[in-house]
């Protein structure tokens, strides 16, 4: 999503511009999402502080984090700086900066949309967050309120009987929940990252299959040997999404980047969701989508290649079924995929400090699919010298030396 839409900003401004992809556009992150275009994400996703919730992650119990013992000593770092991220003193500023970006994604992926003739696969049902504890519910919702005040969201608490009302499929008791109106939901995320590269190539763009770590500092540009002959430009974008650091070791970057694994299963043959709900104390979200009702996990850390450990898929299932009716599953292994993180949980966004014509736009974390069309237009406008239309500061790359 970020490669791709960064090159129609790119190629919107007069660059001729070609986008490299070992796959298809959108077979990787960007297809196993909950394709949620997310406008009410203005707060990034904390690490947790409460002791109830680290005790939990730490033995193993939770459905929404899950880790691989053998990842933590890499991940210490990276994560403790994301602890000291998360704290009072600094992230009230994180999420200023991440709001910054949010807002615009419901008016930045629009006109893209209706460009690429995608409209079909988007509904603007928003999303519901639900609880199954009054008490969880009842701060939950004051909280939303507070949000949704603060930066513009629009958003209904519901009871009981309202949720039963508005999704007759759900069966527990549950407390109650909140309903974020603004979001839209992509049927299929993978479709969508097809419909905007294949806007790209309609105007001109070349798409050409290859593998982007081979990048090499050209002269005063860059080259990349393909099968089909080098490609030479004075301006590269990296946008690997998990993979960028790949490349990055390789020019002698050090970011300190890591990964949130997270799964999908899709679902056949039960319950009718109206729209995209989050069971919020468990820590999954239930989507319809075209293949059927997909089940999205939380957070696994891991290192990014290790073999799949679907435990949260089984644990996810589990509690989705006391929800609803979920039918059966389609008999597919668990989709794996990586969310690319960085410990301030903001994009790294902007130029490469130690390489002129090199740019970098990746770690959108929880919400690449989301940010995809604001992230894509704010690198262009940096490379192509334009006033940015939101301030980039807090994203630079340099910010990591
Ligand atoms: C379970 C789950 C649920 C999520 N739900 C949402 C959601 O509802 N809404 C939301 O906004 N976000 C969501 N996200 C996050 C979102 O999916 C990611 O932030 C986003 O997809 C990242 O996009 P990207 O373009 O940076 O990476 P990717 O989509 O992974 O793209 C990277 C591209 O680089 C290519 N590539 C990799 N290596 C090479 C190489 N060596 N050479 C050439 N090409 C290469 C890949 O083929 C791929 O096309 C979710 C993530 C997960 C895992």
């Amino acid at each position: 999503m970020i490669g791709t839409c960064t090159a129609l900003h790119l190629q919107q401004r007069g660059y001729d511009v070609v986008l490299v992809d070992r796959r298809e556009p959108g077979q990787e992150t960007s297809l196993g999402n909950a394709g949620l275009i997310q406008r009410e994400a203005v707060e990034p996703y904390p690490f947790p502080r409460q002791w109830g919730k680290l005790l939990q992650a730490a033995l193993g119990l939770g459905v929404d984090v899950h880790y691989h013992l053998s990842a933590l000593p890499s991940l210490v770092r990276p994560l403790w700086r994301y602890f000291v991220d998360s704290g009072p003193a600094r992230y009230p500023r994180q999420v200023q900066a991440y709001a910054r970006l949010i807002e615009h994604c419901l008016d930045e992926h629009r006109p893209l949309i209706e460009q690429a003739g995608a409209a079909e696969a988007v509904r603007p049902v928003g999303y519901l967050d639900v609880y199954r504890t009054g008490r969880v519910w009842e701060a939950a919702a004051r909280d939303a309120e507070r949000l949704a005040l603060a930066f513009g969201l629009r958003c209904t608490v519901l009871d009981a009987a309202g949720l039963a009302q508005a999704e007759p499929a759900l069966r527990h008791p549950l407390a109650g929940a909140v309903h974020w109106q603004d979001p839209w939901s992509v049927r299929d995320p993978a479709e969508l990252v097809s419909a905007y590269a294949r806007l790209f190539v309609q105007r001109g763009g070349r798409l050409v299959r290859g593998d982007a770590t081979a990048l090499t500092p050209h002269g005063r540009g860059w080259r990349l040997p393909l099968p089909d002959g080098a490609i030479e430009a004075p301006v590269a974008v990296v946008a690997l999404g998990p993979w960028s650091d790949t490349l990055l070791q390789r020019l002698g970057y050090r970011l300190p980047l890591f990964v949130k694994r997270g799964y999908h299963q899709h679902y056949t043959g039960g319950g009718v969701l109206q729209r995209p709900a989050l069971d919020a104390e468990r820590g999954f979200v239930l989507v319809p989508m075209r293949r059927g009702l997909r089940l999205t996990t939380g957070a696994e850390f891991a290192h990014r290649d290790a073999p799949a450990t679907p435990v949260q898929v089984r644990r996810a299932e589990a509690a989705a079924r006391e929800l609803m009716d979920l039918g059966r599953a389609l008999d597919e292994p668990p989709w794996l995929g990586a969310r690319p993180c960085t410990p301030d949980m903001l994009p790294i966004m902007g130029a490469a400090p130690r390489h002129p014509g090199l740019w970098f736009n990746f770690g959108h974390s929880h919400q690449g699919f989301t940010l995809g069309p604001v992230a894509g237009r704010l690198l262009a406008e940096m490379i192509a010298g334009e006033p940015p239309f939101v301030d980039p500061a807090p994203y630079r790359p340099e910010r990591w030396g």
